[in-house]
């Protein structure tokens, strides 16, 4: 490894190091495993993008312009002055632009001036808006920032769990501008509306920050606390103006708009500046398996490479943050690349920390300190959430794995840069088909992004626990079909059956004495399973009953916030996990049975001989035993397991394939299963590629033989019952979605299957059989026959993009 001694990189330097010659510098280093070129599949650069100035509207009101003016605000962004405009003339709107680009401004000016405004007429309060956010964090950071403003008039407050009662009062009878989260709202707010009448009365703008957080089950939730809130707020005559404020995601108006239930105008053209970076993308190299047991070869961990790089950038006296996805990487990535430092300068060693979250505020400001003094040059760190500490403008970035969502890579990635210079990032493949895929087509990053937010507003398991909990703030009619859809009905009568809700001529009422709210969790669906820590009682978290069987089984080794614990019992009476903390030093791996059937076909396309359906199933599913399995792979042992069936009601998108043109494509009879079976694998793996899924909240099932297609059937669902709109998304984005899953395999380096493509860390038949080379054959034939689609991110952005010469990456239909 060489180490040039030249300045660090976005430091005024005499250096002409650029982030590129960096970035080949890295490529070239070689180490045991040979050339790491081969290894970086794509640099891509983000140019800088230049600020589109607007003036302040007129209707600004003076105080609020003063303000603003004297804390150094003296033009906005064009995306700011937009959707200020629209939301001060009363057009709901959501304002969809990076990380940094200042969305808070464009709600702020209508709503501030409004709230200002209204205080000062002889009314008094005579307008009110509410904020909300999906953490306490981000609620208390908006108050500071309004406080320093010290607008006369605006007197904003937060509200959460933490406020005492007395002071709920006061604000409640004289804030104007209530800073709270969607369970405040859901738990306090609505069941006692009358209490907040006045508040309610003048209510004339709702804001909604970080929205695209508001997916699967936890976005079918506050679109139905929101239409709640719509219903009981028009009770007191007031139609307030929706503000939505959204990381870049795609079609953020079609989000919006199932979010709110009405339309919302969408606000996507970035005005303001941002100074270049490149980005890296980086694929490990592959080791190869232990043999003695047939362990196949597998892709080098993300976190083992990135240690590596982290040593190399801190060595060059690059300032570098590295992200990990869990505690453990993120400890593996510190003591490794402190390891390969003390090889190469023993002073640098100290150099290098990890950072897990959850410090003391005094550690937090000296780890802060040690950054700007440059006595720190690396950090190790889970995902930027929950840091908790400012590491902006460092040198360089590295990522290991994809953080799950555009919005975190770009959150993440936009930690490196000092003002005005630029910066460097590097994504590290983690053994997925999503990542294999995104470091070999650039495209699905840095174009026009095809992951969208999504969220199913019909979901009965979710809207009828919130009819419920809105018949108890205010009986509900006929009319209110406006907001709950034409579902209502039908649940309000099976709740009146169960006796929740009583049916009078007027409406439909709550029936029982105690809170309706307390039923609903906005969460998570359904019932949750507790993971109780057996010395001390405490409930460490939940995991959702239609997990528990596989994630808590007795005898599992369960993962909670990146720490191990092992299962000592399940009690399903109970609903509880009882679980003792260690790491025993294998994993286990439930196995299961799972079989499904079609309750209702509600979408489908014909596809020639094949077609394509989305729809209500039913899926069983019974865990049978578990496996204790090494680090390396092997097995220790299979523990047989005595747990019921359970049936999941959700929705799931499938389709399915004649045998005859599957035999025409060269597979026959007997490879079917382990085509369909590797092909199912991979098309849950690249699922996030267009929803915003978590491959957790996913599920598969594939059969040579379905009872009710009567052919071999490929069935992907959502994990939750009821459904969450993954699998509606995948039906929306097949092609685009199957093509991914396609490339995902075509592209990986093995020869038979391995995580980056085929295998599924939560196989219930323990990846058996799969067929990876018959998966890519299956996926040509449903391709070919569906016919051309959208290309994932085709069109806009910006930048360029070159494949690195070593390892050109490989392209669709090759
Ligand atoms: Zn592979
Ligand atoms: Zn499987």
């Amino acid at each position: 490894m060489s180490l040039p001694s030249s300045a660090p990189l976005g430091r005024p330097a005499t250096s002409a190091r650029t982030p590129e010659s960096l970035l080949r510098g890295l490529a070239r280093g070689r180490d045991s495993r040979g050339a790491r070129a081969e290894r970086l599949t794509h640099i891509h650069r983000v140019p800088a993008r230049e600020a589109s100035p607007a003036p302040f509207p007129d209707w600004v009101t003076p105080t609020l312009y003063g303000a603003l003016t004297q804390s150094g605000v003296g033009e906005l962004w064009s995306h700011q002055r937009e959707a200020a405009d629209a939301a001060h003339a009363g057009e709901h709107v959501v304002l969809s632009t990076g990380t940094a680009s200042g969305k808070s401004l464009g709600y702020l000016l209508p709503v501030a001036s409004d709230l200002v405004d209204g205080a000062m007429a002889p009314t008094g309060r005579a307008a009110t808006a509410l904020y909300l956010s999906p953490t306490k964090a981000l609620a208390h950071d908006q108050l500071t920032r309004l406080e320093a403003l010290a607008l006369p008039g605006l007197r904003p407050a937060t509200y959460d769990g933490d406020t005492p009662t007395q002071e709920r009062r006061w604000i409640r009878d004289h804030a104007n501008y209530v800073l709270t989260n969607p369970d405040l709202v859901h738990h306090s707010l609505l069941p006692a509306h009358e209490r907040w009448a006045p508040f309610l009365r003048a209510l004339r703008y709702v804001v909604i920050d970080e929205c695209h957080v508001y997916r699967g089950v936890f976005g079918t939730h506050l679109a139905l606390l929101l239409r709640r809130l719509r219903r009981v707020a028009a009770r007191y005559r007031s139609y307030p103006t929706f503000v939505l404020a959204s990381a870049t995601v795609a079609d953020p108006g079609a989000h919006a708009t199932r979010l709110v239930g009405m339309p919302v105008r969408p606000v996507t053209q970035d005005g303001s500046p941002r100074a270049a970076m490149t980005f890296g993308l980086w694929e490990p190299g592959m080791i190869a398996g232990n043999g003695a047991d047939g362990s196949p070869p597998r892709r080098r961990s993300a976190v083992a490479e990135t240690a590596d790089l982290l040593a190399d950038l801190v060595a060059q006296g690059v300032q570098t943050v590295a992200f990990a996805r869990s505690r453990t990487g993120v400890e593996v990535v510190a003591a490794a690349a402190r390891t390969h430092l003390r090889e190469v300068d023993p002073t640098l060693e100290g150099a290098v920390a990890a950072y897990r979250g959850g410090y003391l505020p005094e550690d937090r400001r000296e780890l802060e300190q040690a950054l700007r003094s440059g006595e720190l040059m690396g950090l190790a760190a889970t995902n930027a959430l929950e840091l908790g500490i400012d590491v902006h403008g460092l040198d360089a970035v590295l990522l290991a794995g994809w953080p799950g969502t555009l919005a975190s890579l770009w959150q993440q990635a936009g930690r490196a840069g000092r003002a005005g210079e630029e910066s460097l990032a590097v994504l590290v493949a983690a053994d997925d088909p999503l990542d294999t895929y995104l470091v070999h087509h650039p495209e699905a990053i840095f174009d026009a992004p095809v992951e969208a937010a999504v969220l199913d507003p019909e979901n009965p398991h979710v809207l009828g626990p919130h009819l419920a909990a809105a018949a108890a703030e205010l009986h509900i009619t006929q009319e209110d079909e406006a907001y709950f859809g034409p579902q209502m009905v039908p649940l309000l009568d099976a709740l009146v059956a169960r006796g929740i809700l009583r049916w009078r001529p007027r409406g439909w009422f709550w029936a029982r004495a105690d809170r309706a709210s307390d039923h609903v969790s906005l969460r998570g669906s359904g019932e949750t399973v507790r993971i109780v820590e057996q010395r001390t009682g405490r409930v460490l978290g939940t995991v959702d009953d239609s997990r528990a069987h596989a994630a808590v089984h007795t005898g599992a080794v369960h993962v909670h916030r990146g720490d191990a614990y092992v299962v000592t019992e399940l009690d399903l009476e109970d609903a509880s996990a009882l679980v003792v903390a260690g790491d025993p030093g294998w994993s286990t791996q439930a196995r299961s049975v799972s079989a499904f059937n079609i309750v209702r076909v509600e979408r489908s396309q014909e596809w020639g001989r094949l077609s394509c359906c989305f729809g209500a199933v039913q899926v069983h599913t019974q865990v049978t035993s578990f496996l204790r399995r090494l680090p390396t792979g092997e097995v220790l042992g299979e523990h047989l397991l005595d747990l019921p069936l359970r049936t999941l009601s959700t929705k799931a998108v499938w389709w399915t394939i004649p045998p005859e043109v599957l035999e025409t494509a060269g597979i026959g009879e007997p490879d079917i299963p382990g085509a369909a079976h590797a092909a199912e694998h991979a098309a849950i793996g690249m699922l996030p590629l267009v929803a915003t899924s978590d491959r957790w909240d996913i599920g598969g099932v594939s059969t040579a033989l379905h009872p009710d297609t009567g052919l071999p059937t490929i069935l992907i669902y959502d994990g939750h019952p009821g459904g969450a709109g993954f699998a509606e998304r995948g039906y929306e984005a097949v092609r685009t979605w199957l093509t991914g899953t396609r490339d995902a395999i075509r592209a990986c380096r093995c020869a038979t299957g391995c995580p980056s493509c085929v295998q599924s860390p939560k196989c219930g038949n323990g990846n058996e059989p799969l067929d990876k080379a018959a998966a890519v054959v299956l996926l040509d034939v449903t391709l070919a026959a569906a016919g051309p689609g959208c290309a994932p991110g085709s069109g806009a952005g910006g930048g360029v993009s070159r494949p690195v010469t070593a390892a050109a990456p490989r392209r669709r239909g090759q």
